[in-house]
């Protein structure tokens, strides 16, 4: 019997009466569950919910605040294979990468209980005599939160612990694909004591429980994850409604990883193999771009190549895999046109790329490797989101960091090099956020500032101390004493 999720509005329960079918990508015939989708009114119910919320929680004591964030982080941690599990079975990422994504979520929400009991302000001294200044930071209000398919738990958890640290109240809208996740996540974070209202969860499609986030005047402030696509329209609505959204966009990549001739060609082969074909290629991290210079271009090839033929697709829960399924339908046939497209523009489809069929009904495909890739191609320039991994050759490091840096996204960067000089330079002038020198451009830390530039980001970073930049609002305060 297929179980049934509700959404939660004002802290009770809610069914609806249209649902989503969460079918695991690994296995077609498995349904994860029915989840309910909020109507319009539900939608705005939560948003009313946040809003009565606000007053009291955003005045709660850091020791409440670290209390729950603390015991939510506790449960998590303590069921982080289970949870691991369902991420796996709802997004097709492997078991240990499911696991390892509940594990950071649960690293995440401690990091921001510690948080709560670190907030501070500034008393700064006047330019007046007998002034006192004070620098305060205060909670945004009601914060709307669109998140991806990608990371089902983890990038809900690094947007709803600094929010809830920092005192604002919150109406959650997941990715349809993937719901599962983040229900059990509120459901965690509810039994952990959070008073009702404070935490609301809508989901369904974007364009409607989505859209009425967007556009409501009650919701103070938007943190987005997702496409440019998507992103774009948020930000247009964000600055359409009155009063006027604070507004945190993260979005695409086409992250290039740099091969000089001097990188170690094992560290290159398993940054590459890490970066662009794990987690079935779907993050935004990923390495979609090899930048390769010419001395070790084709051994890099050759290298990488074998590395590819060991790699073994298959079920995501099964032992063994190393890596999942694509997530859905739409996204396999995206993946599967733009090999199509690679190969009309001219570029050599070196290895891969075909639809595969496994033990279990899956949307699988073998990850594909381009190579005499131009960076003027599609394949270059646009964000696949699947296992399709380029190779660009580089004349020298001068041209790698040009080629590197002529892109619209500005995610993150890697260099393979054994040369401080070159990876001294590389960090100083690469147009990415977030540079990585002999590692993978995808992994990151949580207590540090994660985010983009130009394409890739909009608003302030996410995590580590600068999540507060979103998450608050600066009151300067002045007071005249004789
Ligand atoms: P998407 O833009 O299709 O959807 C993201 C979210 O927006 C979903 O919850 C969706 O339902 C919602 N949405 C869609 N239309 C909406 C509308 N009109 N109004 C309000 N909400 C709407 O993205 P996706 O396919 O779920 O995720 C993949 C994308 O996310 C990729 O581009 C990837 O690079 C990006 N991503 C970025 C980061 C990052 O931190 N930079 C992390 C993960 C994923």
């Amino acid at each position: 019997m297929t179980e049934h999720f509700k959404n939660l509005i004002a802290g009770e329960w809610v069914d609806s009466a249209s649902v989503t079918k969460n079918i695991n990508p690994s296995d077609t015939n498995d349904v994860v569950g029915e989840f309910a989708r909020a109507s319009k009114a539900q939608a705005e119910e939560a948003i009313a919910a946040a809003k009565a919320a606000f007053p009291a929680w955003s005045r709660t004591t850091p020791q409440e605040r670290y209390e729950i964030l603390k015991k939510a982080s506790d449960e998590i941690l303590a069921r982080k294979d289970e949870l691991g599990k369902l991420i796996s079975r709802e997004e097709g990422k492997t078991l240990p990468e499911g696991i390892g994504e509940a594990t950071r979520a649960g690293q995440i929400f401690a990091f921001f209980a510690g948080e709560a009991l670190r907030l501070t302000g500034e008393t700064v001294p006047s330019v007046r005599p007998g002034v006192g200044v004070d620098v305060t930071r205060e909670a945004v209000g009601v914060v709307g939160m669109i998140t991806p398919w990608n990371f089902p738990i983890a990038i809900p958890a690094w947007k709803i612990a600094p929010a809830f640290t920092h005192g604002n109240t919150i109406v959650f809208k997941p990715a349809d694909l993937v719901p599962g996740s983040a229900w059990a996540l509120v459901d965690i974070l509810h039994r952990a004591g959070l008073p009702k209202g404070v935490l609301n969860l809508v989901m369904g499609r974007g364009s409607d429980v989505g859209q009425i986030i967007l556009d409501h005047k009650d919701v103070n402030a938007i943190t987005f994850t997702g496409s440019v696509n998507t992103g774009r329209k948020v930000a247009a609505a964000a600055v359409a409604s009155t009063p006027m959204k604070k507004v945190q966009l993260e979005m695409g990549g086409k992250n290039p990883l740099v091969v000089l001739d001097d990188a170690d060609l094992k560290t290159a082969v398993e940054c590459a193999v890490n970066g662009a074909f794990f987690s079935t290629g779907q993050r935004c991290t990923a390495s979609s771009r090899l930048i390769v210079t010419e001395g070790i271009h084709d051994a890099f090839v050759k290298a990488l190549t074998e590395r590819m033929q060991g790699l073994v697709v298959d079920n995501a829960l099964k032992a063994g895999t190393h890596i999942g399924p694509v997530v859905d339908q739409s996204q396999l046939d995206q993946d599967l046109s733009y090999v199509d497209i690679g190969k009309s523009e001219g570029a050599t489809l070196h290895w891969g790329g075909e639809l595969l069929n496994r033990k279990t009904p899956g949307f699988y495909m073998q990850p594909a490797l381009f190579t005499n890739v131009a960076n003027t191609m599609r394949v270059a320039r646009e964000e696949i989101f699947g296992p399709v991994g380029v190779v660009i050759r580089a004349k020298n490091y001068d041209d790698a960091l040009v080629i590197s840096n002529d892109t619209e996204f500005g995610l993150s960067a890697g260099i393979c090099t054994s040369s401080l000089k070159y990876a001294t330079h590389f960090k100083r002038n690469s147009e990415a956020g977030m540079v990585m020198v002999n590692l993978p451009t995808a992994g990151v830390d949580y207590h540090v500032p994660f985010g983009g530039r130009k394409g890739s980001s909009y608003g302030p970073r996410e995590q580590g101390a600068y999540a507060k930049e979103f998450y608050t609002t600066v009151k300067t305060a002045y007071t005249f004493a004789d």
